[in-house]
């Protein structure tokens, strides 16, 4: 029976870019994937944005957006990466979603009544300018341990004590600057320190999945034991409410509480994966049953990958919410570590050193990526690095030097002396010898090792068989082979073998190189369809002319890639110039910028440019004021509409008249080649007369 398996990654958090981070975790999950997919195993693999909670309420009112517009550019602009990095997720949803609200609230009730929930009176701290109660990130002050200024609310960056927001000297808030208040406020308990809850965790944590293998790797169960601590004590009610203003999920029956983000993130899994069932894409799989149906089929397996930041929620939280709401828990998390750069951590502020984004810019292979990330990967949980000289080592001396290699010279001569026709079977004496033999003798250890996330070692024996497959090829002398026509069917026999050998190869490495798979077989062998696991042993007669498959990477590329983001901005200015040079908020404040309406339009004679505009900045008077925006605008389109005017800028004397202002519009620095003028408009509501600052 194939295995059917719903699988996810984490939700990453939609108020960054993806960075390096997430699309090695997209690659370990990736790779898993296609390859239950290759064994001929049902894989829905999904995914969302994690949407709610205070950072990106904030964001998006600093950004001048709503929450669900803030969210909607970050889902899109996520595509490309995806795409880019060749990782195939079945689906893409929001944890702002009807299916989310609806299973959270499903989930809490269910918890409710199992007498889980308990509501409890907490103080906490208040912004009274604001009107919000401040998350710690919010909160800064004096360190009351060593007395460094401007520590956040958790902890000391200076001396690295941990402390709780309360703890702090002289308290502020970081968004208004007032001094916070104490509150109370009533807060809802997940009682995760409920004997049942503790009973259950204890039997997950050291539990097996299906096929006998451990839910958890041992160093993460170690982890997990270390928090339950002595018979569970260790264990503390969670918190799973915030206050209103608050962006997420209400909480059935309260007027203004609404779940903690971390309650309704995993759950997002759960309503992706609706969501997938619902659109129709599921069925398009293969898969005829309905959403509740899968889901609750005791066959499915349900498995997480995830960074080792998020251990805690994924493994003691998220069991405990689905097994007391009467659904499946999950089978397998799958904890990976970070990946550093040049062996630095990476750094929010700095960055990663790699940005995914530029790597696609500047044309670099993906696959190339995806390999030398895959050959650093294996099953446990630690860090892993990005090295640049290592990388052009490993792409260039593997993937080109021993794996493309073998297709690009068998297939010449069996094109050139036979037609594309391969020799009948592997060895003239029919003896299954040859690089054939050596790779198919690995095919159970390399599925093993894919199946257990030993992607590195499942690498190395695939590298292990190329090498051995060049060294036969090299040995026979194939080039000398053909100038001896006595000689041909050996000739034959052995550019054969490689051939099959770099057809398995080939197998092997699809969930790695899926697009350079996919290639392989189309155009080499031309078959229609992805290839299976079975393709090992089906026969091959014939090639297609050999078609260049991949490029060395070049220390250059990898120069352009760690260039300073300074000398990228530069170059990749929107707009078409860099950032002038710095003035103080004086400098600012010495423009006057008012908006001002259009109350007239007109085309001037015998200027081509410009365009004459009687403007009302709510002073009582008109001012006239000539504009170069001729080429962009009618006349009579502009009449009525708000625009924003420099109010105090000197009269100038102009051909037509005395121009009193300027208006601001935006174009490229280079209009021939990016041509366009835009009046700047303020959004609904603004006043004719209000300053801009
Ligand atoms: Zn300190």
């Amino acid at each position: 029976m194939p295995r059917q398996l719903f699988v996810t990654t984490a939700l990453p958090y939609a108020n960054g870019k993806p960075h390096i981070g997430h699309i090695m975790e997209y690659i370990q999950a990736d790779v898993w994937v296609r390859f239950q997919r290759l064994l001929g195993n049902a894989a829905h693999f999904v995914c969302a944005e994690d949407a709610h909670g205070a950072p990106i309420m904030i964001a998006a009112e600093k950004a001048g957006k709503t929450p669900q517009q803030f969210i909607g550019e970050m889902q899109a602009a996520r595509q490309q990466y995806l795409d880019g990095f060749h990782i195939g997720f079945d689906h893409w949803h929001t944890t702002e979603s009807p299916e989310n609200v609806e299973l959270s609230q499903s989930i809490y009730r269910a918890l409710r009544a199992n007498e889980l929930i308990e509501i409890r009176t907490i103080e906490q701290f208040y912004d009274p300018v604001k009107g919000m109660f401040l998350p710690d990130r919010y909160i800064k002050g004096t360190c009351p341990k060593c007395g460094a200024k401007d520590q956040y609310g958790d902890n000391c960056e200076v001396c690295g004590t941990t402390y709780a927001p309360t703890d702090l000297k002289d308290p502020y808030s970081v968004l208004t600057g007032a001094r916070p208040e104490l509150r109370t406020s009533e807060h809802y308990f997940f009682r995760l320190s409920d004997a049942r809850c503790v009973d259950f965790l204890k039997g997950w944590t050291a539990g097996r999945n299906r096929h006998g293998e451990p839910h958890l790797q041992p160093e993460v169960y170690a982890k997990t034991q270390e928090w339950l601590g002595e018979g569970g004590r260790g264990l503390a009610d969670w918190d799973i409410s915030r206050d209103a203003p608050y962006f997420g999920i209400p909480i059935p029956d309260t007027a203004d509480k609404f779940f903690y983000v971390w309650l309704d993130a995993p759950i997002g899994y759960l309503a992706s994966l609706k969501s997938y069932f619902d659109s129709g894409k599921a069925l398009a799989r293969g898969e005829g049953r309905s959403y509740e149906e899968f889901i609750g089929s005791p066959e499915v397996e349900q498995v997480h990958f995830i960074g080792k930041d998020i251990v805690y929620f994924h493994t003691l939280f998220w069991p405990a919410m689905l097994h007391f709401s009467g659904r499946k828990v999950p089978d397998n998390v799958f904890v990976h570590g970070f990946i550093t750069v040049s062996g630095e951590k990476m750094s929010k502020s700095r960055g990663t050193g790699i940005d995914p984004l530029r790597y696609l810019q500047l044309g670099m292979n993906p696959e190339w990526f995806r390999y030398y990330v895959a050959a650093k990967l294996n099953a446990h949980v630690e860090d892993i690095d990005f090295n640049p000289d290592d990388f052009i080592a490993r792409v260039n001396s593997d993937l080109v030097g021993k794996y493309v290699n073998i297709a690009s010279r068998a297939a010449s001569f069996l094109v050139r002396q036979f037609d594309g026709r391969l020799a009948a079977s592997a060895d003239p004496s029919g003896a299954p010898a040859g690089s054939l033999a050596v790779a198919l003798a690995s095919a159970d250890d390399i599925a093993a090792y894919f199946e257990g996330r030993e992607y590195g070692k499942a690498l190395r024996e695939i590298m292990r068989i190329a090498d051995f497959a060049n060294e036969h090829f090299d040995k026979h002398k194939p080039w000398e082979l053909a100038k001896d026509p006595a000689q041909r069917e050996l000739l034959h026999a052995v550019c054969s073998d490689v051939m099959r050998c770099f057809r398995a190869l080939t197998i092997y490495l699809s969930p790695v190189l899926p697009v350079t798979a996919e290639r392989v077989a189309r155009e080499l062998f031309g078959l229609q369809r992805p290839f299976t696991w079975a393709d090992l042993r089906s026969p091959l007669e014939s090639i297609a002319p050999y078609k260049h498959l991949m490029t060395r990477v070049e220390a250059k590329q990898l120069d352009a890639l760690f260039e300073p983001p300074a000398a990228v901005e530069e170059k990749t200015m929107p707009g078409g110039q860099p950032v002038g040079e710095t003035v103080t908020i004086d400098d600012f404040a010495r423009l006057d910028l008012r908006v001002a309406k259009i109350v007239n339009a007109e085309a001037i004679e015998g200027s081509d440019k410009l365009l004459k505009l009687t403007l009302d900045a709510g002073e009582g008077r008109h001012r006239t004021v000539f504009a170069g925006i001729k080429s962009a605008y009618r006349p009579e389109a502009l009449v009525g509409k708000l625009t924003v005017m420099v109010a105090n800028l000197a009269p100038r004397k102009m051909k037509f008249g005395v121009s009193e202002g300027m208006v601001l519009a935006a174009s490229h620095a280079d209009e021939k080649k990016h041509p366009g003028i835009f009046l700047l408009e303020p959004h609904a509501g603004a006043q004719p007369g209000m300053r801009v600052k």
